[in-house]
């Protein structure tokens, strides 16, 4: 492997909606430098602008330091708590943040990764294409702990839930490692709704097919559209490679906006060199719309996603997990769902993130009811089978003209 005393890099990045969701929560950002993906969880926009303050705040730190970026990063997650605690409507938003930064050191250059959630950063070196972050999600743990395999993590009704996130909390933690770079070597930012859709062979697969950085993230986001697009992809890609950029090289990547060389030793820190000079190399994500609505699915993911957050830091074992869902779950309760009474499973109002489920639809309408039946009823608590929730719906439908139990 050829260590770059000159690092060049080529870059290209991509993001969409995809087909079910409304709005795109996922943001993104690429220059000199520094290379960041964010994936937004909250509804009211609270993703949108979990992710966007996120990334904002992290593509302000200085150019070529550790400590500046980690700090930037540390400030992210303040200001997106703080932001969240501020303002109502915003309450409990958060966001995934993955960055990829090049930092000099002395003569050379190495990368850092800084990782908080499930996006990931993976390097493509020799045909191989290798995870370097870890993902902080609920099957991700399952998996390290060897209870399911990925093949069940990737089914997993739980797979969007994170254990950690930018903004849910005051104070995270940081998952950060060094890359050394090599020439040839690809490295690729993503959103899960890049590799919830496509597995590590596909993905594999289609960066050795692209040459072209812009061109190879643009087609993942469509393959993983055309897997289903069940959430936002964004995918960034970036090249390491060697030698000054050719006129035409350089009028290219211009054009597509997102590539440019990084400076020899002989320049000062991460300047941009000469011949980069006056160009705009701000990123302008091309396929990004941003709308405003699809609030009941994110509404969905960030209760979710906080419950699970507050259950890993109360929770650490996988026998606890498996109790409080057991008893979350065990027994019944009677209840009001649209006006009618009806019996569901579990302990009322939930525990964490296990919700009751309908056990059974009554055509008993809640208004039809005496007082005293709709007091009974709002105080009839936990029933530890199904038989003595019926048992006690039958007695109020017996006050009523012929309601029937049905399911
Ligand atoms: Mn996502």
């Amino acid at each position: 492997m050829t260590r770059p005393s000159r690092l060049r890099l080529s870059w290209g990045g991509a993001t969409d909606q995809g087909r079910v969701r409304a709005n795109n929560q996922d943001a993104m950002h690429a220059d000199w430098g520094l290379f960041v993906v964010a994936d937004g969880m909250g509804g009211h926009q609270g993703g949108e602008v979990a992710a966007n303050l996120a990334v904002r705040a992290v593509a302000k730190a200085e150019r070529g330091s550790i400590s500046d970026l980690r700090n930037a990063v540390v400030d992210a997650n303040r200001l997106v708590h703080e932001t969240a605690i501020a303002q109502p409507e915003l309450h409990g938003m958060g966001t995934t943040l993955t960055a990829l930064a090049v930092d000099q050191h002395g003569e050379g250059h190495q990368f850092v990764v800084f990782n908080v959630g499930d996006s990931r950063v993976y390097r493509y070196r020799d045909n191989q294409l290798e995870q370097l972050t870890e993902d902080h999600s609920y099957v991700a743990e399952l998996v390290r702990r060897g209870e399911i395999d990925d093949e069940a993590a990737s089914v997993h009704p739980y797979r969007n839930m994170l254990t950690r996130a930018i903004g849910v909390h005051p104070e995270v933690e940081i998952d950060e490692l060094l890359v050394e770079p090599a020439v040839g070597d690809r490295f690729v930012l993503c959103s899960d709704g890049l590799t919830n859709e496509l597995d590590d062979s596909a993905i594999a697969e289609q960066l050795a097919n692209t040459e072209d950085p812009a061109a190879v993230a643009k087609a993942l986001v469509a393959a993983a559209n055309e897997h289903g697009g069940r959430d936002n992809s964004t995918v960034l890609v970036v090249d390491v490679q060697a030698g000054p950029l050719t006129e035409d090289n350089e009028l290219r990547e211009v054009a597509e906006d997102y590539s440019t060389d990084l400076g020899d030793e002989g320049d000062k820190g991460l300047d941009v060199p000469d011949h980069a000079a006056g160009k705009d190399f701000e990123m302008k994500p091309r396929a990004s719309t941003i709308k405003q609505r699809s609030w009941l699915y994110d509404q969905v993911r960030i209760s979710l996603g906080a419950a699970v957050v507050t259950l890993v830091l109360t929770v650490t074992t996988a026998a606890m997990i498996i109790t409080i869902g057991w008893y979350a779950r065990s027994g019944y309760h009677v209840d009001v769902v649209a006006n009618h009474v009806v019996i569901q499973k579990g302990r009322a109002g939930g525990l964490l993130w296990f919700e009751p489920t309908l056990e059974q639809w009554t055509e008993i309408q809640i208004s039809e009811l005496s007082d005293t039946d709709q007091s009974r009823l709002a105080n009839s608590g936990h029933m530890s089978t199904l038989n003595e929730a019926q048992s006690f719906v039958a007695t109020l439908q017996t006050d009523q003209f012929g309601g029937e139990v049905g399911s």
